[in-house]
């Protein structure tokens, strides 16, 4: 069982068929400690000094011990995911590792789009320049302003929203064109993000940011914080309507049906295990991802305590449990 940096392939309702990249690997590491973040664990020591991480060595490693495994799933794949235990953007090798994967793409003959999801603090440094070129889409989370930011993404004090659409605007427009604000529509303690007095304060950063494109989502999944509830239905709608009344582009991730089976050949319990250090998933993605063994795959990990299952809004979630014990498993066995 090894500690990998490929990790699904996941479904994303944005994305579709996607493969996740993880430059950071455990612990966690950003200056960000959203209440909806998926890898279910807080940001212990929030940071954005990037540091020298995963190589792309080990990643390239990884994507083709995955493309070896699973040859059929990964031409169905749509897109890559930069993003794992943290901001992608805390590895200086991460250029290097876009790159590499954008050449490991065309020599695949491979479609697929590279997606990298940052809070972007560190985007506008000479050495991130590589990944704004060889990346598709780089997706930044605004989901509040003001005292709701605190509550909902707790970022890093010195850490300002204008501080951070004024690094988004100095890129280069060609560049730009190639940004989404994300924003996570979610309920928490009577506090409704979807608000519009709320949405305004958003926007009133956003477009200072000139980005004009809006990628919609409300969470589907439990963080380490169980009491947030998502926004659906006709709320979720009139926001997305009053966000394109304001003259954005909005893109809103809904669930989508798989255009084709998948089954995964590699090692099931290594393939469940590293993907629920990434997400909490829900046994019907379970079992749409790795099948009725992948289901049991999942409860000998549960048994095994690497792994919890939890009621989150009467569906079950199976879910890392990040602890050292999980970690030293990961290590001792091969991570
Ligand atoms: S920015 Fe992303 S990785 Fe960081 S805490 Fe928020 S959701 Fe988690």
């Amino acid at each position: 069982m090894k500690l990998r940096t490929v990790y699904g392939p996941h479904i994303s309702r944005c994305f579709g068929l996607s493969l996740g990249i993880d430059p950071l690997l455990i612990p966690k590491k950003c200056p960000y400690d959203c209440i909806y973040c998926p890898l279910s664990v807080k940001t212990i020591n929030k940071t954005y000094s990037p540091k020298i991480i995963v190589t792309k060595d080990k990643i390239l490693s990884d994507l083709r011990y995955f493309i070896n495994s699973n040859r059929d799933v990964f031409e169905n794949i749509e897109h890559i995911i930069v993003w794992g235990m943290g901001d992608p953007l805390l590895n200086y090798h991460t250029p290097l590792i876009v790159e590499e994967i954008n050449k490991l793409l065309i020599n695949e003959n491979s479609s697929a789009k590279i997606v990298l999801r940052t809070t972007g603090y560190l985007i506008d440094e000479k050495w991130v320049y590589p990944v704004l070129e060889n990346t598709d889409y780089i997706i930044i989370p605004i989901d509040a302003a003001g005292e709701y930011r605190q509550i909902i993404n707790n970022p890093l004090e010195k850490l300002k929203l204008k501080q951070l659409v004024q690094k988004i605007k100095s890129i280069p427009k060609v560049l730009r064109n190639k940004f989404f604000i994300e924003i996570n529509l979610l309920r928490y303690n009577g506090l409704r993000n979807s608000h519009p007095k709320i949405l305004d304060e958003i926007l009133s950063y956003v477009s200072m940011s000139g980005v004009s494109k809006i990628l919609l989502k409300t969470i589907n999944r439990p963080s380490w914080n169980t009491r947030i509830k998502p926004v659906k239905g006709r709320v979720f709608e009139k926001a997305r309507e009053y966000l394109e009344n304001n003259g954005y582009k909005v893109f809103a991730c809904i669930e989508k049906p798989l255009k084709k089976k998948i089954i995964i050949k590699s090692d099931l319990e290594e393939a469940i295990l590293n993907h629920l250090l990434r997400k909490p998933l829900s046994s019907e993605e379970i079992q749409r991802i790795y099948g009725l063994r992948g289901i049991i795959t999942a409860e000998k990990l549960v048994e095994a305590n690497l792994v919890e299952k939890i009621n989150w809004l009467n569906k079950i979630y199976f879910r890392a449990r990040h602890s050292l014990d999980l970690y030293n498993y990961l290590i001792e066995t091969g991570g």
